[in-house]
Order: structure tokens, then sequence, then C-alpha cells
């Protein structure tokens, strides 16, 4: 019972939200009264355009086919990618961006190998390959990709003591990178994320941004994973917990 009136309140809210929307197109259009209905939906989807995001993350040279942190397949997604960029007027691409000697490099604890884990201040940390060292090669965008399109590249991993999986905060969950305050003031409340790797910096961007309020989406023909001890089946139960819709 509780569980039904709960619902049927989401559901009033939601009408009334969307009755309010209506009215306010209603008064926009009313002044434009000789506008025929074909221009009113092209309004429409343009603000329908102007409230999404495509966010990329991580198409980089050491997540693809020769790079020090290989995801298998990851350069195959490159133009599917590329086609999707030019429906979307709000491109975000993200870029995995350590300094040298990153805490969450093996190299940078004796005696640990990578793909080993190790205990954080901020919780448990796989411990990776040297990759994406600032301003090297691997750390470049794939050559393919077509990064002319981006309005905006986010930097993330920079801090040498803390991870950075997610383009919203760094792996203490806690520390900004920027991104929310760029959508908000944009007006974006729509988010598609694609890129590498489905399982960590794919994963936990969706998972931020779904708990920050957005309506995510992953699409996993433009994703590749690692899956690291079934790190792919975890990712995909999470994001499905935390109602970040994925499609093929
Ligand atoms: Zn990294």
């Amino acid at each position: 019972m509780v569980v039904k009136i709960s619902r049927r309140s989401v559901m009033v809210g939601g009408t009334l939200a969307s009755v309010s929307a209506g009215a306010h197109f209603l008064t926009i259009s009313s002044s434009k009264a000789s506008k025929s209905a074909m221009t009113q939906n092209q309004e429409n989807e343009e603000m329908d355009k102007k409230s999404e995001a495509l966010i990329v993350i991580d198409v980089q040279n050491d997540f693809c086919p020769g790079g020090s942190l290989a995801v298998p397949g990851g350069d195959e997604i490159v133009p599917l990618v590329n086609k999707m960029m030019t429906d979307y007027a709000t491109i975000v691409l993200t870029q995995d961006w350590h300094p040298a000697g990153h805490s969450s490099f093996a190299t940078s604890h004796e005696g640990k190998v990578p793909f080993s884990m190790v205990k954080m201040p901020y919780g448990d940390q796989v411990l990776w390959p040297d990759h994406c060292v600032q301003g090297s090669n691997g750390a470049a965008f794939h050559q393919d990709l077509q990064t002319d399109h981006a309005d905006l590249i986010i930097r993330k991993g920079a801090n040498p003591a803390i991870d950075s999986y997610s383009s919203f905060f760094e792996n203490d969950r806690s520390t900004p990178t920027g991104l929310k305050g760029y959508l908000d003031i944009l007006g974006i409340r729509k988010l598609t994320i694609v890129g590498l790797a489905t399982d960590y910096c794919v994963r936990y961007s969706a998972v931020d941004a779904a708990r920050l309020g957005y309506e995510v989406e992953v699409i996993l023909s433009a994703c590749r994973a690692i899956d690291l001890d079934g790190s792919l089946k975890a990712a995909l139960d999470d994001m499905q917990v935390h109602g970040v819709k994925v499609h093929n």
C-alpha cells in the first residue's frame, strides 16, 4: 500500500511537470501563431537536443590495442563514436591524464604487480600498468577519433594520490572534476555515455551521473570492457541498479 501511494505521488509529480512544460511551450508558440506544426516539431527537437550531451570516455592510445593498458577491441568503437558525435549538440570527451609515478601504477608500489589490489586511504584500488602519462603518446586520443567535434575535454586522474575512474568525481567519490557544473549551466539533463572501458570509467561515470539525477544511457556497441575478475558483470549490474539504461 505504501509503495502504491509513493508511486502515485511520483506520477502526479511527473504529470504536473509535463503540464507546466506544455503550458510554457504553448505560451511561446501562441506568439508565433503562423508557424507550421512541422516547425514546432523542429523546435521541440532542438530543445531536446539542447538538453542532451554525448560523453565519450577515454578513447586514448593506451586503452587501444598496442597501448600499455589495452582494452580488447578498444579501437573498434572509433568509427561508431565518430558517427554518434554528428548527432549531438554537446559533446564532452574525457581523457585519463596521470602524472608520471601516479599512485594507481603498480610500479609506484614496491613488490606489486599490475592488476593486483592495494588499500588506499579512499578504499580498494586496482594497480594498473603505467598508462596515460600526461603529454605522452599513450595519453593522446586515438588518431582516428574526430576530436574537433568536442565542446569540452575533461582530464582526470591528475592528482598523484587519487585515481579517477568517473568523469564526475575522483575515486574518493567526493572531489569533483567540474563536469557537473558545465552540464548544469547548459541545462543538460540527459547523457549518452560511450567509450573505454565499460567496466571501469564508463561504469563509474554512468553511475555517478545517475546518482546526480541525470537521465543516463550507455550504448554498449560503442564501449569495450577490460573484464577483470567478473568486473563486466558487476558493472552491468551496478548500472542497472542505479537506473542507467543500457542498450546495444
Ligand atoms: Zn588511469
